[in-house]
């Protein structure tokens, strides 16, 4: 592997594998790290939710190397969720990977190789590159900051913070005269003309990662020679350290990322990547970006993963671990002894745990109307509370994965909004557990054994 390949990286957008969760954007905190009763997607769950932003707040402020944090509630409590939303809080470009612990007894590699990946999936790098000057007329700036226009009238120079780097540039006189009659705000995106130096204001965004995707590539100021402006694209890439590896890795390639057929990955290969990124960083062209790496079912893994995983922390580049579990005590997979959750002492002292509770009814109600919403589906207020009232007697999952086949049966009928009969029939159709288990038992003497 002579050059880390990057050419093909540039095509390559992450596949969203987790639908069930899309509808998530972060916890839902006030600045304050107060939770909102609904906000971001989150609703209820407020102890657990206030404590993950206390966690991502370590995380921000570089405390919590060598820790993770175990998620620790019944199933469909929104474990899942949390982890993704502390992702989200992140930044958009944060990578969030998942595995459940039985996974790891079934794929075609080593348990420690299978974990290996699962962690260089939740560690990104954002790789800066520039492509050659554009001579342009119009430049398109997003400013950050509210000092802009004071500081380029008062020295000549201006500081354009855009949402990717901070440039000082000496614009000359009449860009100057007219940065100073505007009135340029934070959170302003203009656009330049560089031969009349007349500034336009496009509009007012805040939201970081929505510009990035509204501007397309971002734009820097290069050279400025008698007032000349010169735009120069920057392209920015995310990645992860496991995208890299399988696209340089000798026996895979590419398409392996889609198959998911990555096999193992060389640790020579490994070992050469990670001292071009950390040279990269260096050069300040790359810079890693920690993510998330959420293992449900922790108490499958058994003592060689947790010794794996206590090493794994200690690494610079860790992402932040979360662990969930719905076990109370139980027998550490590969030894005789009991402990919590199955996880052996060594690693529970490394745990921040958190409780999840069940929801409430008013919960359950705001969260599958989120995902009707996020799934377009028009539901009758009849049908709402019938689904509302089938998620409180069986499971929140069960209900919200039957507003998906409940729009096909009303799709069926050729009806335009989801009402009780549609709700009545897919509840019919497909089992909760409890039904299914009463079923078998009823005629159990019916079954071989
Ligand atoms: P399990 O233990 O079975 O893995 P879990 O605790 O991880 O379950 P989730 O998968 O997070 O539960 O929750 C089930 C569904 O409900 C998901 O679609 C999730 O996005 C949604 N959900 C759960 N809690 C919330 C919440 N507080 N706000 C909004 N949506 C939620």
């Amino acid at each position: 592997m002579a050059e880390i390949k990057l050419s093909e990286m540039r095509d390559l957008t992450r596949i969203e594998r987790i639908g069930a969760h899309s509808h998530i954007r972060g916890l839902g905190l006030d600045s304050a790290l107060e939770p909102r009763s609904s906000s971001e997607g989150m609703v209820g769950q407020t102890s657990a939710r206030k404590a993950a932003g206390v966690i991502v707040k370590m995380v921000q402020e570089g405390k919590i190397a060598g820790r993770a944090v175990l998620l620790a509630g019944q199933p469909g409590t929104g474990k899942t969720a949390i982890a993704m939303g502390m992702a989200k809080s992140l930044g958009q470009e944060t990578p969030f990977a998942m595995l459940a612990g039985s996974e790891l007894f079934s794929l075609e590699m080593s348990k420690t190789e299978a974990l290996m990946q699962a962690f260089r999936k939740a560690i990104g790098v954002r790789i800066k590159e520039e492509t050659e000057v554009i001579e342009g007329e119009v430049v398109e700036v997003q400013i950050d900051r509210p000092a802009v226009a004071g500081a380029a009238s008062k020295t000549g120079k201006m500081t354009l913070k855009t949402t990717e780097m901070e440039t000082v540039y000496d614009l000359g006189g009449k860009m100057i005269e007219a940065l100073g009659k505007e009135k340029v705000q934070s959170g302003d995106v203009i656009a330049i003309d560089k031969a009349s130096g007349k500034i336009t204001k496009l509009g007012r965004s805040f939201s970081r990662s929505r510009d990035y995707d509204a501007m397309g590539p971002h734009t820097k100021f290069v050279q400025c020679p008698d007032g000349e402006l010169q735009k120069r694209k920057e392209v920015v890439h995310c990645v992860t350290l496991h995208e890299i590896d399988v696209i340089n890795s000798r026996t895979q390639g590419f398409l392996a990322l889609f198959t998911g057929d990555t096999g193992e990955i060389r640790a020579e290969v490994r070992e050469q990547i990670d001292t071009k990124v950390a040279e990269w960083g260096e050069e300040g062209k790359a810079e890693i970006i920690p993510g998330v790496l959420f293992i449900d079912e922790v108490h499958m893994l058994d003592i060689e993963c947790f010794s794996f995983l206590n090493r794994a922390l200690e690494n610079d580049m860790a992402p932040i671990l979360v662990v969930a579990t719905n076990r109370g005590i139980t027998t550490i997979r590969g030894t005789n002894y009991r402990s919590p959750h199955g996880i052996p002492i060594d690693f529970l002292d490394r745990l921040l745990i958190i409780s999840t509770q069940p929801y409430t009814p008013e919960d359950i109600r705001k969260i599958l109307d989120i995902r009707s919403q996020e799934e377009d589906i028009e539901m009758s207020e009849d049908a709402k509370v019938l689904l509302t009232k089938i998620g409180e007697d069986t499971s929140l999952r069960y209900a919200i994965n039957l507003i998906t086949s409940a729009a096909l049966a009303c799709q069926k009928r050729k009806g335009k909004v989801v009402e009780m009969e549609d709700i009545s029939r897919v509840y019919e159709l497909f089992y909760d557990v409890k039904r299914s288990t009463q079923y078998l038992m009823e005629y159990q003497s019916q079954y071989m054994f």
